[in-house]
């Protein structure tokens, strides 16, 4: 028989903190070391891998046991990873490989993985292909330290058991013992069938009433659902048709808004004609309203100039007429002046004789006692200058 365990390595798995490996070449491998050194260990770590729950197998209690724990000179590890590598050359494993490394880590935390080749698989995908060769849970043996003794004292028929094992026997011996145990199931299931078949036939004929009423019913329930079925289909016909016309009322109504809209947009656009005539208007009236201001304030202008020109004329009037009468006054003093001027005349100078011709010399005509500067100042006072103020507005 070939050799088919090739590699075992260890890392961080109980006494092996560091990186471990234990290569099994042709022939018979030992591993010797004292007391404690951990052969033991390296035994459990086979079972490990190959998927072993049991820690009492194991020796340990819980996952952290599989993991190194520290000692003086190292500290702990986090993590503990045991890989078995077995040569497939021959195919006797059910994959297409010719080496095939079967691994598992464990962490702290409690959590497992197991690794097929590098590739993370499930511990079912392990168990299925170790099934499939012989090497499932609790189907191989581990001749551990003494049992080669404990073998040779062994009885006859227990050495036989041993070695069935040994041989693989385990897995047909469990198989058989499955199979026994489903035989004695179904043999129970059949005797309870038995007894209910022999406890119902006394009540057959009210169990066959109550299959009928069962049958009826059943009948009468089909034929609700067939009716019902044409019922719910002339309603979902005529809801149909209702929808239809409701479509067509709509569409019908669209296009009626379609055409509002339209007529909307036209009258619009007329009312923005309209909105700026009226905002021209508007320009116009303010500019209208401005002028009308202005006028008016150059009405008051002139209102008030008038105004003062009148009065001014009322007091032109009232100067004249006052200068009418001093001029009046100062006419009749002249001509009474004029009048004793001739008196005195008369009285101080003989009589002349008469001049023979009056006509022959330019006569003088002049008012006998007014100055020219008394009669200049006279008229100035009732003829002003043109350029007085007050005539130069009217
Ligand atoms: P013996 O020949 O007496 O049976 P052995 O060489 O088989 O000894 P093992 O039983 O494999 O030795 O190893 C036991 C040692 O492993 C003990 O000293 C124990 O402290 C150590 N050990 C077990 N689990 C761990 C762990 N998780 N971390 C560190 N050391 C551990």
């Amino acid at each position: 028989m070939p050799l088919r365990l090739k590699q075992l390595d260890l890392h961080g798995y109980k006494t092996f903190a560091t990186k471990s490996e234990f290569v099994f070449s042709e022939g018979i491998s030992a591993i010797v070391g004292p007391n404690g050194s951990g052969k033991s260990n390296i035994v459990d770590s086979i079972r490990w891998v190959l998927g072993e729950q049991s820690f009492g197998l194991l020796r340990g209690k819980k996952t952290e046991d599989m993991i190194f724990a520290g000692s003086e000179l190292r500290p702990r590890a986090g993590m503990a990873e045991a890989s078995l590598t077995f040569d497939n050359s021959d195919g006797w494993l059910p994959i297409d490989f010719s080496e095939v490394a079967i691994a598992r880590r464990a962490y702290r935390d409690g959590e497992n993985e197991y690794l097929l080749n590098g590739q993370r698989v499930r511990l079912r995908d392990i168990s299925e292909l170790l099934a499939k060769c012989g090497l499932s849970e609790r189907t191989y043996t581990i001749i551990g330290q003494g049992l080669i003794d404990t073998a040779l004292s062994l009885k006859a028929e227990e050495r036989r058991a041993l070695f069935e094992e040994a041989a693989g026997i385990g897995t047909y011996r469990n198989k058989r013992e499955d199979a026994l145990r489903k035989l004695d199931a179904t043999q129970h299931n059949l005797e309870r069938v038995l007894d209910i078949l022999a406890e119902l036939k006394p009540r057959l004929r009210s169990l066959e009433r109550q299959a009928q009423r069962a049958r009826d019913f059943n009948q009468v329930k089909a034929d609700l659902h067939a009716i019902l079925k044409i019922w719910y289909g002339y309603h979902w016909y005529r809801a149909l048709e209702e929808l239809e016309q409701a479509k067509q009322a709509a569409d019908e109504a669209a296009a009626e808004l379609a055409t509002q809209q339209s007529k909307q947009e036209d009258y619009d656009q007329e009312v923005g004609v309209v909105r700026a005539k009226i905002s021209n208007c508007k320009l116009q009236i303010s500019n209208l309203k401005q002028d009308d201001a202005r006028l008016q304030t150059e009405s008051q202008t002139l209102a008030r100039e008038l105004a003062v020109a009148d009065e001014r004329l009322r007091s032109f009037d009232a100067q004249r007429n006052s200068l009418s009468l001093e001029f009046s006054s100062l006419e009749s003093q002249l001509a009474e002046n004029a009048q004793r001027v001739t008196g005195a005349q008369a009285q101080a100078s003989p009589p002349r004789p008469p001049k023979p011709n009056n006509k022959s010399r330019p006569r003088k005509r002049h008012s006998p006692s007014a100055s020219p500067n008394a009669r200049r100042s006279a008229s100035a006072r009732l003829n002003p200058s043109p350029r007085s103020p007050a005539w130069t507005g009217r």
